[in-house]
Formats: C-alpha cells, sequence, structure tokens
C-alpha cells in the first residue's frame, strides 16, 4: 500500500488527481484548509470512487497540523498542490502569496525531512517560463523572473526543493508544469469553483455559456498571431491528474530532480476556445475584443516529449472532449458546490 498525501487535494486539480490516483490503487489523504474548497467536494469524490477519501483539516503552514498526519501514518510521498493561485490577487497582496506558497511548502518540506518522508511532486507552472523567446516549451527553456508573485512564488519553491534533494541525494522531487487546465471529471459531479467573477477563459466561457455572466471579453486581438488573441496549451484536467499518477510510478525513490512539462503540445487561440465552445453549445457565444490585459504573454505551448518518453504519459482527451465536460460541470452545478 502507498500512502500519498495530498496537499490541496480539495481543489480544482487535487481532487481530480484523488480520484485518479484511487482508481490506480494508491491511498491518498487529502489535506486542505479549505480556504478555497468546499467539504461538499468530498462526498462527491466518494460518490465517483464508491470509496471514503479520508481528509485532515489544516493549513500547510502549521507545522503541527502537518506532524499529527506524518506520526499518524506512514506517508510515502507528497503530491503538493495547496497554494494560492490568482495572478491578479497576488500583485496586490503579494506577501500573503509569499508566506501561504513559499513558507508553507517551506514547513512542508521540513516535516517531510524531519519524518524521512523523500518524494516530493509539486504543481508548478508554465508562468516559470515567462515570455517564451520560442516555443514549444521544452524543460530547457530558460526559467525567467515572474511578472507576478504568484509566478515567482513556483520559481522559489522549485529552488527550494531543488537545493533540499541537493543536501539529501536519496531524495525525490519531481517538478510538474502545467499548461492551461480546463475541463472536469466526465461524470459533472466535481470541477473548477472558482470565486466570484472567474480570471480565468474556461470558467468564464461557461459562466458566459450558461447565462451566468453577459459576454466574454477578449483581452487583446492585435498580437502577432494567426487570428490577432493570445496562443496557450489547454489540458483536459483529467489527462493532468493521469500526469501525477504517471509520474509517482517513475519517480518513486528514485532520487534525484525530475523536472516534466504537462501540456498537450497544441497551442488554441483564443478565438479557437471561444468557436469550440460555441459548437458545444449550437450557438454563438457572445464576445466582444477588449484591451489587452496586463502580464499576458503572446504564446505559451509545451512540448511534451519528455513526459511521453519518461514517464510514458500522454494528454489524450481533445478540445471538444474539454469543452463539453467543463460545460457539463458547470450546467449540472451553477453554483458550484453550493448547489
Ligand atoms: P485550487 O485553489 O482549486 O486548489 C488549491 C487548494 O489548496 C485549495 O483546495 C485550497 O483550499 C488549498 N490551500 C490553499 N492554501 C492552503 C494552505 N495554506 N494549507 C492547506 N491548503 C491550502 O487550485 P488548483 O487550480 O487546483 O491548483 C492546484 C495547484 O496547481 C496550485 O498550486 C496552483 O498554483 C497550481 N497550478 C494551477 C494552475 C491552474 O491554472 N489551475 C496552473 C498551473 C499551476
Ligand atoms: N482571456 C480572455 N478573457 C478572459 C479571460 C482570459 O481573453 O476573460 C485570455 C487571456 O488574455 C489569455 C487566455 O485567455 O490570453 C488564457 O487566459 P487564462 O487567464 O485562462 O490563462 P493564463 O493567461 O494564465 O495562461
Amino acid at each position: 500500500m502507498t500512502t500519498i498525501l495530498v496537499t490541496g487535494g480539495a481543489g480544482f486539480i487535487g481532487s481530480h488527481t484523488v480520484i485518479e490516483l484511487v482508481k490506480a490503487g494508491y491511498e491518498p489523504i487529502i489535506f486542505d484548509n479549505f480556504s478555497n474548497a468546499k467539504p461538499a467536494v468530498l462526498a462527491r469524490i466518494h460518490k465517483i470512487c464508491g470509496k471514503r477519501v479520508p481528509c485532515c483539516f489544516g493549513d500547510i503552514r502549521v507545522r503541527q497540523q502537518l506532524e499529527t498526519v506524518f506520526k499518524e501514518n506512514k506517508i510515502d510521498g507528497v503530491i503538493h498542490f495547496a497554494g494560492l493561485k490568482a495572478v491578479g490577487e497576488s500583485v496586490k497582496k503579494p506577501l500573503e502569496y509569499y508566506d501561504n506558497n513559499v513558507n508553507g511548502s517551506r514547513v512542508l518540506l521540513e516535516v517531510m525531512r524531519d519524518y524521512k518522508c523523500s518524494n516530493f511532486i509539486f504543481s508548478s507552472s508554465a508562468t516559470v517560463y515567462g515570455e517564451p523567446d520560442k516555443v514549444p516549451l521544452t524543460e530547457d527553456s530558460p526559467v525567467k523572473r515572474a511578472n507576478s508573485p504568484y509566478g515567482q512564488t513556483k520559481i522559489d519553491i522549485e529552488y527550494m526543493a531543488e537545493e533540499l534533494q541537493r543536501a539529501i541525494p536519496e531524495f525525490s522531487v519531481t517538478l510538474l508544469r502545467y499548461f492551461n487546465p480546463v475541463g472536469a471529471h466526465e461524470s459533472g459531479l466535481i470541477g473548477e469553483d472558482p470565486r466570484g467573477i472567474p480570471n480565468n477563459l474556461m470558467p468564464y466561457l461557461t459562466q458566459v455559456a450558461v447565462g451566468k455572466l453577459p459576454i466574454l471579453n477578449i483581452f487583446g486581438n492585435d498580437y502577432p498571431t494567426k487570428d490577432g488573441t493570445c496562443i496557450r496549451d489547454y489540458i483536459h484536467v483529467v489527462d493532468l491528474a493521469l500526469g501525477h499518477v504517471a509520474a509517482i510510478k517513475h519517480c518513486l525513490n528514485q532520487g534525484g530532480v525530475h523536472i516534466y512539462n504537462l501540456g498537450t503540445g497544441i497551442g488554441y487561440s483564443v478565438l479557437d476556445m471561444v468557436n469550440a465552445f460555441s459548437k458545444a453549445i449550437g450557438r454563438e457565444l457572445p464576445h466582444q475584443f477588449a484591451p489587452r490585459r496586463a502580464g499576458d504573454v503572446v504564446q505559451c505551448y509545451a512540448d511534451p516529449s519528455k513526459a511521453a518518453r519518461e514517464l510514458n504519459w500522454k494528454a489524450v482527451r481533445t478540445l471538444e472532449d474539454m469543452t463539453r465536460d467543463s460545460y457539463n460541470w458547470q450546467k449540472n452545478n451553477p453554483n458550484g458546490y453550493d448547489d
């Protein structure tokens, strides 16, 4: 039995990963302070897996709360999702982001070291590449100073984990750099439940589609791309979750630092996304062009071949799957987990 502590396991990507871990025969334990999740997700996970997944209410910054879990369980590895993730908010509250993300990760790594748990899998982001000089991005593309405190916390945590690995050679650090996670579980029971008006494209699109928001503003149509709108690598959250299972299989107890891009390798423009969504709902999704959003990179998509080669993992779900599942989740749960 391999027990995996999943910090932030009640959140969007964490909840989908917990399900795939159970399906693959692992024993996940969720650790979450519910600052950006609702307890209702736990019953939905139970329904999908047919099994109750243990959940500890706790904050990664509080050593004693983490220690309780490590004392009571033999934790083989940690998948570390817990963190704050809103780019705009991080600009307004940088210290809160450094405290929650960097300090929280430091406490977690400290407890892992002290309890001899040597497998750390971290939710990093393509944001560490900044404005790319060239696409697709490989794991060797340069990491650049981030243009938001959020992005900088990802870089800082990557370095901190790598430094610890240097000090403890048997420590295994896996840095998974996600591109743009979207979609939802095909059951329509779990999905992304943003607080307030969404910042990200996909939840905004779904809320326009169900009439919760009137119109999508497309930020910029004068970028040097095929249709003037920005390009991203959207990846279905279930494919992403399966990427974590593949990473555990490959990296557990291997020692060293392992870095993987988790993306599809396909770049879609904002207009491609609007068109795909319009197709999914059978009518044109209301949209208009608006000024560029500060800090947006023009194009960002992965070369995912290292993960294919070494982890035997590939994203297989299509844009059609992503839009259908996102829409299905939004339709079934117009107010997220509050319904
Ligand atoms: P999410 O907000 O849905 O999940 C994060 C979870 O962590 C939430 O359940 C929240 O309650 C919990 N949490 C936050 N601070 C905590 C703390 N101090 N102690 C314990 N729990 C805490 O976000 P998500 O989209 O599932 O993202 C998961 C991770 O992946 C984050 O680290 C995020 O930065 C990273 N990531 C996300 C994206 C994306 O677009 N969603 C892209 C790249 C990387
Ligand atoms: N975007 C948009 N309107 C929105 C939200 C996002 O046009 O309401 C665009 C945004 O400018 C970017 C793309 O959609 O080009 C993806 O944005 P998101 O915030 O989802 O991801 P990120 O920029 O962090 O990759």
